[in-house]
């Protein structure tokens, strides 16, 4: 019911060039079919040449971020229609690098989101605990604000495009991906939060994605958890080879 999805968050990396050449690399060395969604966040200096590469594929774009204001004087910023301009169907909100360079609260990530919802962008809603915040056992908190903070006055056709990436910081590139069974705890704990704020068909309905230095060894494991649905893929996104071993482990035979 919950149609799975890789998603490959380039960061700031890769140029115009590299970008295309990316695309093209995953798509002429494999086998992308099966039913599951693949999409990739490039920088925006490569949506352009993303979207031309993917075109006639089952690629779709996502923004990597989104300004918290509709339009107007906000030098430096990308819009959500933007962002739809430029062929993008997702956009990843309160990623913690935003939070935690950027300055990022919820408030302004549930800005975001509502504009974002508003423009028909799928969001892909990033929380996760610190490694504080970890050691001292307060997952389960940080978790539940930054979910009700970051969601809150959503109404529920608003909530329909919406996924969610459980995100440990301390697991964002480090090469420690955190245990499957404890992925799988947090994911059950997210997706309970959902039914208890906006019911059950939602809450069921809702894809939720892990993230933090997922590779090929640990693709399958994580996605074989039953409230998995989706990765989100940092630094083994960059190479296509990588990211499509990722693809490749997580649904085989599909
Ligand atoms: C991320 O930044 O969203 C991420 C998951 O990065 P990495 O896979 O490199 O840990």
């Amino acid at each position: 019911m919950r149609r799975p999805i890789v998603v490959g968050n380039w960061k700031m990396n890769m140029l115009i060039s590299s970008s295309g050449h990316w695309v093209e690399e995953l798509l002429n060395t494999s086998d992308c079919a099966g039913t599951f969604d693949i999409v990739v966040a490039p920088p925006f200096t490569s949506l352009s040449v993303v979207r031309k590469s993917i075109e006639g594929s089952k690629i779709q774009l996502a923004g990597q971020n989104m300004a918290s204001e509709a339009e107007g004087a906000q030098t430096g910023e990308i819009s959500a229609i933007m962002l739809k301009d430029a062929g993008c169907d997702y956009v990843i909100l309160g990623h913690s690098e935003r939070r935690q360079y950027h300055n990022e609260s919820d408030e302004l990530i549930n800005k975001k989101i509502f504009l974002a919802c508003e423009n028909a962008l799928n969001v892909i809603f990033c929380i996760g605990e610190s490694v504080g915040e970890h050691n001292k056992d307060k997952t389960n908190d940080v978790i539940e604000r930054q979910l009700f903070d970051g969601l809150q006055g959503l109404k529920e056709d608003q909530l329909n495009s919406l996924l969610i990436a459980y995100e440990p910081i301390w697991a964002i590139g480090t090469g420690h991906t955190a245990n499957p069974n404890q992925v799988q705890d947090v994911h059950s704990f997210i997706r309970s939060l959902c039914e208890k704020s906006f019911g059950k068909d939602l809450a069921r309905a809702t894809r939720i994605l892990y993230g933090g230095s997922v590779d090929s060894q640990s693709s399958s494991a994580l996605m074989a958890q039953p409230d998995v649905d989706g990765l989100l893929v940092g630094g083994a996104s960059l190479r296509s080879k990588s990211f499509y071993d990722i693809i490749k482990s997580s649904f085989k035979g599909d």
